[in-house]
């Protein structure tokens, strides 16, 4: 007799065990990767920390101790809490500093090439139970999984900007993600406080699908003249009640971020409804990547930042 059990159901009877997160190795110490850092430290895990550059470590950890002074500062952890979490974070150039992880978060730059580059050199230091959890904001967590050797243990765990901050966690599983790989993921993201949307794999998950093209409009709306800079921020904050322009939170997330993710919409989903704006191109090649590189729709340089056009 062939009697299929679904393992959601295998998990309630605790047939499945739901592997628990201690040390999480994270990749990139961009943005994202320091907030991912910052609250795994905080919440109590072990932390690894790598990236190609070590002048982008030293820049998350100063970034992480900084933000966790501004919150003592605010009362809503004590001093011991931050000395306690900093020293729970290392960093590292080398993948063999992941051998004891149970999850690695991959937070790196928005490219597939470089992602699948990063997966290569990882896989042979895991160990075999080690989960990889990818923080793409668009690509498919199916073909991200298919490119390890444990696509059963590959999901999608998308945190918002800024990581310490935004409440929700998308979680993605790619077809082949198993049902532990899944729970386990739901528990780190309650233990981080966050709660979590489910997301199909389909390119850029729910929130960017939505999101983003917006943002490529307002883009298109600048490119047109339909308004200037501050005319359109001004327009959406006060008119649709957004608490950032589309334009300032381009610059937030960063340009090339913005530019990746409608380029895996318009690939992936064949619609030219998702076609990037030029204009978006354009200062993605001139460097002008928003508040990292200090210039986007808005030259930070000055203060208050200055509108570009
Ligand atoms: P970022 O440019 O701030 O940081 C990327 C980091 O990755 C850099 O420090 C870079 O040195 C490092 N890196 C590049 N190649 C590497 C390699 N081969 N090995 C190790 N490190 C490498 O980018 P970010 O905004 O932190 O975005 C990182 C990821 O998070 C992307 O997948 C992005 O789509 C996703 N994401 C971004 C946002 C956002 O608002 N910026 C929100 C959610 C998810």
């Amino acid at each position: 007799m062939n009697v299929s059990v679904a393992p959601a159901t295998l998990a309630a009877e605790g047939l499945l065990q739901t592997p628990v997160i201690q040390r999480i190795g994270v990749i990139g110490a961009g943005q994202m990767g320091n907030g991912i850092s910052h609250v795994c430290a905080l919440a109590g895990l072990t932390v690894v920390l790598l990236d190609v550059k070590t002048d982008a470590l030293a820049k998350a950890m100063a970034t992480m101790g900084h933000n966790m002074d501004r919150q003592v500062a605010k009362g809503t952890i004590t001093q011991e809490d931050r000395d306690a979490a900093i020293g729970r974070v290392t960093t590292s150039t080398d993948y063999a500093a992941f051998g004891a992880c149970d999850m690695v978060v991959e937070a790196a730059t928005e490219k597939e090439e470089v992602k699948r580059a990063i997966y290569k050199t990882l896989v042979p230091q895991l160990k075999p139970a080690c989960m990889i959890a990818s923080n793409t904001s668009s690509i498919s967590i199916t073909r991200l999984g298919a490119s390890t050797d444990r696509a059963e243990k590959f999901i999608g765990m998308h945190f918002m900007n800024p990581v310490p901050v935004m409440k929700l966690v998308e979680v993605i599983r790619g077809i082949a993600t198993d049902e532990p790989t899944f729970q386990a993921t739901q528990a780190l993201a309650l233990r981080l406080n966050k709660t979590t949307a489910v997301s199909e794999d389909f390119p850029a998950f729910i929130v960017n699908r939505i999101l983003v093209p917006m943002i490529n409009e307002a883009v298109y709306a600048l490119y047109e003249g339909v308004g200037t800079v501050s005319g359109i921020d001004t327009a959406l904050r006060l008119g649709a009640n957004h608490p950032m322009g589309p334009l300032e939170l381009a610059d937030f997330i960063g340009l090339d971020t913005c530019l990746s993710i409608m380029q895996v919409l318009y690939e992936g989903l064949s619609d030219s409804k998702y076609r990037p704006c030029p204009l978006l191109v354009k200062y993605v090649e001139a460097g002008w990547l928003g508040r990292k590189a200090q210039r986007g729709f808005y030259d930070y340089t000055q203060t208050p930042p200055r509108p570009t056009r």
